[in-house]
């Protein structure tokens, strides 16, 4: 008999799905639920076997109202994927934030439910959509088991010299501030694919992997263990996003404060929505429009990324400092699965580092391919990342 897995992944005002058979792990049916608990929500279901996308529009007042929607689409005689809820085996939940405590994913308790609760405090826009997708669900599939996958567990394995600041240790001590990293299901999905494609067991592999996608972050991967990852104690730090601005110099906080007569809440809304590629180029965050206007001669798009580009670079070069050496570096995620001329941007120059890209074989999207000159030291790859398959195939490890 087959065994399916729900994935799900809540978001503030998002549910977003994927039923697998996990018996050859293939996706039955995906789908986004957007504008939950505002009005005029959407859902929109994709079947994998060919049939159109169905598109429901009715006002969800919250997840559990939301959920409930999606369990009827999943089940309906007409459009739906399997005939019974009984049918789902156990749920996968994507959760933002697991603190210190969990460095695997855990079946669901009380004890779980209470440490994602925790950690809302450092996370505040991501554990506590989570935590009311994990209700829901249970509140609607109560005899299932539920598994928790955090995007900070991969990243655990980083040790205090390279997740402590240099702040007074007492903030450690009482506010576990230090750096967690996040994307880590996504590092780990690519980091597995790329010790395949390199033809070596993960355990002899040094990898940077690069997720770069709306938010983006990178990560130094040693024999399979992260020894050091872009983002920090929440994802606003390292690399330049979409709209947060990634690494600045701290002063500059208080100096905005100041001049633009912001408090602490609207400060941290500024460096996260109206910073990185969206604020420098003032056109917008999808790299496929700054591109665009790069390409039209826009001056501020052009610079936008370089800068994007240059703060990549300064990273390959920290982390093979780090990793003494590597073997490959990883692109994943929108943007590093599709970007071809930011790929390009980040790998000119950079043969005194072993990086050769082939420019030609360059241009490809979404597929897994060696993108490196045949003479390159370290392998370019791209690698389409796939969260959801973790989270469905550890979701099935713990619950069967
Ligand atoms: P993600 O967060 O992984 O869904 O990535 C979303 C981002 O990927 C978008 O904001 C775009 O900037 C970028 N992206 C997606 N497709 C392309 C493309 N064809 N060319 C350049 N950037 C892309």
């Amino acid at each position: 008999m087959s065994f399916n897995v729900l994935v799900v992944n809540a978001g503030s005002s998002s549910i977003k799905y994927q039923v697998f058979d996990m018996e050859n792990e293939k996706v039955l049916a995906s789908g986004l639920m957007d504008r939950v608990g505002i009005p005029a929500t959407v859902l929109t279901h994709k079947r994998t076997n060919g049939a159109a996308d169905v598109v429901i529009e009715k006002d969800m007042p919250d997840h559990t109202e939301g959920m409930k929607l999606v369990l009827e689409t999943l089940v309906h005689p007409e459009y739906g994927v399997i005939k019974d809820l009984s049918e789902i085996k156990a749920v996968g939940h994507r959760v933002v934030h697991g603190g210190e405590t969990f460095a695997e994913s855990v079946l669901i308790t009380d004890e779980v439910k209470q440490v994602i609760r925790d950690c809302f405090d450092i996370a505040p826009l991501h554990n506590p959509p989570n935590l009311m997708g994990i209700e829901a669900c249970q509140a609607l599939m109560p005899n299932v088991p539920h598994v928790a996958v955090f995007d900070t567990a991969f990243h655990q394995t980083m040790k205090a010299e390279n997740f402590m600041y240099a702040l007074p240790y007492e903030l450690y001590d009482k506010f576990k501030v230090r750096r967690y990293g996040f994307h880590g299901t996504s590092h780990f999905y690519v980091t597995q694919r790329a010790a395949a494609m390199l033809g070596k067991k993960v355990e002899d592999t040094k990898i940077i992997t690069l997720h770069l996608g709306n938010g983006a972050s990178m990560a130094a991967v040693d024999g399979g263990k992260v020894i050091d990852t872009s983002m920090g104690f929440t994802p606003l730090e390292g690399l330049v996003m979409g709209t947060r601005c990634g690494d600045i110099d701290p002063a500059i906080v208080f100096f905005i404060m100041d001049k633009l007569n912001m408090g602490p809440a609207e400060i941290n809304n500024y460096l996260n929505k109206k910073a990185g590629a969206l604020g420098l180029s003032g056109v917008s965050n999808d790299f496929r429009d700054i591109g665009d206007a790069a390409a039209e001669g826009n001056k501020r798009a052009q610079l936008t990324l370089q800068v994007y580009a240059n703060r990549v670079k300064a990273y390959i070069g920290a982390y093979m400092a780090l990793l003494n050496g590597c073997d490959c570096i990883v692109f994943t995620a929108g943007l590093g699965e599709n970007g071809i001329p930011i790929r390009q941007m980040i790998c000119e120059d950079m043969e005194f580092l072993g990086i050769k890209m082939d420019n030609e074989a360059n241009k490809v999207r979404g597929k897994e391919v060696d993108v490196a000159t045949k003479d390159s030291k370290v392998r370019i790859f791209v690698i389409p990342t796939n969260e959801e398959l973790v989270i469905a195939r550890d979701t099935y490890a713990l619950a069967k």
